[in-house]
């Protein structure tokens, strides 16, 4: 057989897969209009308390005059759930979107598909009542490329969001790659979270067992006397400062300052990940607590640092009461455009990446794909573990932002590219800068530059426009 053959039939094939290129869809209509129940699931999977959202009177006040919807939800509202995800046709009929595309290249055996880039623009905050239609199309699909994936197909689709007076109010870009599972240069394994740590065991007694029982239900537990209400730790036999043997304790906040710390450096145990930060954290109940501290570089420590409690699970039998950066306060008033110049830094934030996010994320944005919900049939589909959806990353990142810059901020679009994924028990941390801002038709407006890295490399690295009101 000649070389042409298999080109002229990559080409061939190509051609077919780019039929629907450029073909809109007829207009759709999504299945809720836009809610307040809604928003509040996200906001709560999410964990972002801005009052834009949330708070009638608060947001009544606000430049919004009245609740918004977070602006990244808007792909949600498009979302089916669990109902079978209808045929996509033009207005003459023609069966057109992603679906032909993803069909044709499921049969030529590019079955795996992995998101990678989303572009969002926002032309207005959409508000509960307003009642969406949809039309998408294909924009380009890529020559059969090499990734490191596999080999595959890159796509792009858009689509529009209109509103009643068939405004376009929101245009979303996603690109996947469609692959043969298997023809990558790395195995399933390469993206697997590290091992088991075997961590030497605490001596667990009579007197410290409510301490790691609390551990491993998610508690911070500090003994407190019973006679005189001393709170000590490491816990005792008896109270220091009355003597008495009546003991129990109090669940700590987890919250607590860094008192003092030093990293060990000689001998190295191979039980142990280095750099190895040993910190003293000051509880805010007033005892101090002697731990490691994850998710943040030796150098980044200092005293008086805000820290958080981040119970890990170091192997599957040992949870240890760790502390994280703490997550920086929500600004409650909006960043004026003047206060803001390139190169400022945004404080870092960390996300604990639990099942509980990654699950609550996946259901408030009515994604019901088992990988980011069931472990056994993730793990059938070669992912070693459930993983944080797209939606979740984008409304994760807008909150970090916005939490920055404050309620007012408005967001203008969202460009991300996805890379590591987010599995339960890794800790992400969002890092940003402003890239420029400029003065643009009399309103402020602002690029920031965000990556979320988490153990396995950057998960999430993209830019924000922000409109900042001016003085
Ligand atoms: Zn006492």
């Amino acid at each position: 057989m000649s070389d042409e053959q298999p080109q002229a039939h990559a080409a061939a094939f190509l051609e077919s897969l780019r039929e629907v290129v450029g073909l809109k869809s007829a207009l759709r209509e999504t299945r809720d209009d836009v809610n307040v129940p809604m928003i509040r699931h996200w906001c709560d999977a999410m964990s972002d308390h801005n009052p834009s959202y949330t708070d009638p009177d608060g947001a009544a006040k606000s430049v919004h005059a009245g609740v918004v919807a977070p602006p990244s939800m808007l792909d949600t509202w498009a979302m089916v759930g669990l109902a079978p995800r209808g045929e996509q046709l033009s207005d003459d009929g023609r069966p057109v979107g992603m679906l032909p595309v993803m069909e044709k290249l499921d049969a030529a055996g590019f079955t795996s598909v992995v998101a990678t880039n989303t572009s969002h623009d926002y032309m207005r905050y959409l508000r509960p009542g307003d009642r969406l239609r949809l039309r998408s199309f294909v924009m380009d699909v890529s020559p059969q490329k090499k990734t490191f994936l596999g080999e595959g197909h890159f796509f792009t689709t858009a689509t529009e969001y209109l509103d009643a007076k068939n405004q376009v109010v929101g245009r979303i870009e996603f690109r996947v790659l469609k692959f043969k599972p298997g023809t990558g240069t790395i195995s399933v394994d390469a993206t697997a979270p590290p091992g088991p740590l075997p961590r030497p065991r605490p001596a667990i007694s009579r007197d410290t067992k409510f301490f790691w029982d609390g551990v491993d239900q998610g508690e911070l537990r500090i003994q407190k006397c019973k006679g005189c209400s001393a709170l000590h730790h490491p816990p005792m036999v008896r109270c220091p400062k009355c003597g008495g043997y009546d003991l129990g304790y109090v669940v700590a906040s987890g919250r607590g300052t860094v008192y003092s710390h030093a990293e060990a450096h000689h001998p190295q145990f191979p039980m142990f990940d280095y750099p190895l930060v040993a910190v003293l954290v000051e509880l805010e109940e007033g005892t101090r607590l002697l731990t490691h501290m994850v998710g943040v570089a030796e150098d980044e420590v200092e005293i008086g640092m805000p820290v958080e409690l981040a119970i890990r699970a170091t192997d599957p039998e040992l949870n240890l009461p760790l502390f994280g950066r703490a997550r920086p306060p929500r600004r409650e008033t909006t960043l004026r455009f003047e206060d803001v110049k390139a190169g400022d830094d945004l404080d870092p934030c960390p996300v604990p990446i639990t099942p509980t996010l990654i699950v609550g994320g996946a259901m408030a944005s009515r994604d019901f794909q088992d990988v980011h919900h069931d472990p056994d049939l993730a793990r059938k589909r070669g992912s070693p573990n459930i993983f944080m959806n797209i939606m979740t990353t984008g409304g994760l990142t807008t909150r970090y932002v916005t939490d920055w810059a404050g309620p007012e901020a408005i967001l203008r679009n969202m460009r991300f590219r996805l890379g590591a994924p987010n599995y339960p028990g890794d800790l992400m941390t969002f890092r940003g800068q402003v890239n420029s801002a400029a003065p643009r038709g009399g309103k402020g407006i602002v690029e920031i530059g965000v990556q979320g890295m988490n153990q396995l490399g950057a998960h999430v690295s993209g830019t924000l426009e922000l409109e900042l009101p001016r003085r």
